[in-house]
């Protein structure tokens, strides 16, 4: 449904999404290509698709960035 569209998309900052493995392109229309699944920003515009999960990453390394996260999650807490 739309306003269910529209709030999903209001949990997505206009921000590279940590999911993406992107490299620089010097195409005129985006800066940034995602190497897994080549979701591109916008120039103008900024992230487009890249602010949302990336579809292609590989699970192995879903795993160790959600891991790496909780971890540093974690620390943040018990420093406190
Ligand atoms: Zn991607």
């Amino acid at each position: 449904m739309f306003w269910d569209q529209a709030m999903g998309n209001e949990r997505y900052q206009d921000q590279l999404h940590p999911s993406h493995n992107t490299r620089y392109s010097d195409s005129s229309f985006y800066d940034e290509v995602c190497i897994y699944c080549g979701e591109t920003d916008r120039v103008p515009g900024g992230w487009g698709n890249l602010k949302y999960p990336c579809a292609k990453e590989p699970e192995e390394r879903r795993v160790a960035r959600l891991l790496e996260a909780s971890q540093s999650f974690k620390d943040s807490i018990e420093s406190k």
